[in-house]
Formats: structure tokens, C-alpha cells, sequence
């Protein structure tokens, strides 16, 4: 049985924890949607927009969030 926060192939589960993008501080340089294209696209009206996932690629965002020009992406508690 897999426990809830046990990596598995570059992917870690987040249990009460969600990505925020503060879209204020977005510049669109779009760095996160290259890198890290499962998780953020651009939606119809050109803002970045976050796809809902179950498990998230851990380095790859570590990597998209150091990159981020706008400093703009974190994770936060979910309620
Ligand atoms: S990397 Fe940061 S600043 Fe660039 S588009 Fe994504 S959220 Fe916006």
C-alpha cells in the first residue's frame, strides 16, 4: 500500500497543501508554463492559471518557483 506522502517516480503527493499564483505580481514571462507545462497554462484571457492536480512533480516546481520572475508562486495551507 502507498502511504499518502510517500514519493513515487519525481512525484510527491501534498496533503493540505495547494499552489497559489499572485497574479498581481505575474509579469507573463511564462517560465512556469515552459517548465512545468502540467501545471500552469495560460488561460483565454492570457493570465496563467493553475490545473487542479493530484500529485504534483516536486522538483520541477521547486525549479518553476525559483525561476518564477515575478516571485509570485508559492504553496499555501488549504484551509
Ligand atoms: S513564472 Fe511567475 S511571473 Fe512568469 S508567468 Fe509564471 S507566474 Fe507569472
Amino acid at each position: 500500500m502507498t502511504k499518502k506522502n510517500e514519493k513515487r517516480s519525481g512525484e510527491e503527493i501534498k496533503p493540505g497543501k495547494k499552489l497559489e499564483v499572485d497574479l498581481g505580481e505575474c509579469i507573463l514571462c511564462d517560465i512556469c508554463v515552459d517548465l512545468c507545462p502540467q501545471v500552469f497554462k495560460k488561460n483565454d484571457a492570457d493570465y496563467i492559471e493553475l490545473i487542479e492536480c493530484d500529485t504534483y512533480p516536486e522538483e520541477d516546481l521547486n525549479d518553476v518557483i525559483k525561476s518564477c520572475r515575478g516571485s509570485c508562486i508559492e504553496w499555501v495551507e488549504e484551509a
